[in-house]
């Protein structure tokens, strides 16, 4: 579903991203580790195309990100275009960004009536269904303000879902959060992958990577360091690096 292969993003002088390869086959959950500043953010904005790669080569379900594809030529997408593309894969940050002048089920039906131009009965029964997906039944009529923070990103989460993405990348989305809230947004996610869903998460919560991650990336200074099996990363990391920021966060 998701193939980098020695992808490099500069900014300026500042080598963020320095080669970095991985793939994420449909299905399974990636979850991404590393020290603050080491490019984790800026690899997903590049999966969804909010930052251009300067070098390699990223594609998502076959689709080379940013370009499309006729016979052997490559064309650049235009932002039109390149929005298109986006639409297929769901982000979750860190900070909810719901819209604050509209209710849970107005944030949720949105995109799908105004991207996709779905119709208001149609996008509303969906989004009703998804509500309850993320135990949110009753709150539908609520305006994000009168949400929990854990209630808000599972709105923000449903409201990506909404938009039927084929991945779903999550940016810190706990690290925002009061702790007793984490787990039922971490609930939420762990039924999403359990449903199929593709994901990459990048997150601090190793209790979370450990039960749930197919893969588990360790990444510093824009590079991958070590990746593999959770368990096995955790339990006996190979590289000092990996050891270094383990002892600090487990
Ligand atoms: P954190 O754990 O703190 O979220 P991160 O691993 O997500 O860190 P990034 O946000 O990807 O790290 O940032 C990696 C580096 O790229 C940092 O040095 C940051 O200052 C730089 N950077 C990120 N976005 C930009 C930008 N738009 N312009 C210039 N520099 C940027
Ligand atoms: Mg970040």
């Amino acid at each position: 579903m998701v193939l980098a292969e020695k992808v490099s993003k500069n900014f300026g002088s500042n080598r963020v991203l320095r080669g970095i390869s991985l793939k994420v086959d449909p299905g399974e959950v990636l979850c991404m580790v590393g020290p603050s500043g080491s490019g984790k953010s800026t690899f997903l904005r590049c999966i969804n195309h909010l930052e251009v790669v300067d070098g390699g080569r990223l594609s998502v379900d076959g689709q080379l990100v940013g370009y499309r594809q006729k016979g052997d030529k490559l064309y650049e997408l235009k932002l039109k275009e390149a929005a298109f593309q986006r639409q297929e894969i769901g982000m979750v940050f860190q900070r909810f960004n719901l819209f604050p002048h509209l209710t849970a089920l107005e944030n949720i039906t949105l995109a799908p009536m105004r991207v996709k131009k779905i119709s208001k009965a149609a996008a509303t029964a969906r989004a009703v269904e998804l509500l309850e997906r993320v135990g949110l039944a009753d709150k539908g009529d609520a305006y994000p303000a009168h949400l929990s923070g854990g209630q808000q990103q599972r709105v923000a989460i449903a409201r990506a879902l909404a938009m039927d993405p084929k991945l779903m990348l999550f940016d810190e989305p706990t690290s925002a959060l009061d702790p007793e809230l984490v787990g039922e947004v971490l609930d939420v996610m762990k039924g999403l992958a359990k449903s199929g869903m593709t994901m990459i998460v990048v997150t601090h919560e190793m209790g979370f990577a450990r039960e749930v991650a197919d893969t588990l990336v360790f990444m510093d200074e824009g590079v991958v360091v070590e990746a593999g099996p959770p368990r096995q990363i955790l339990s006996d990391p190979q590289h000092d690096r990996t050891k270094a920021f383990l002892s600090k966060v487990l």
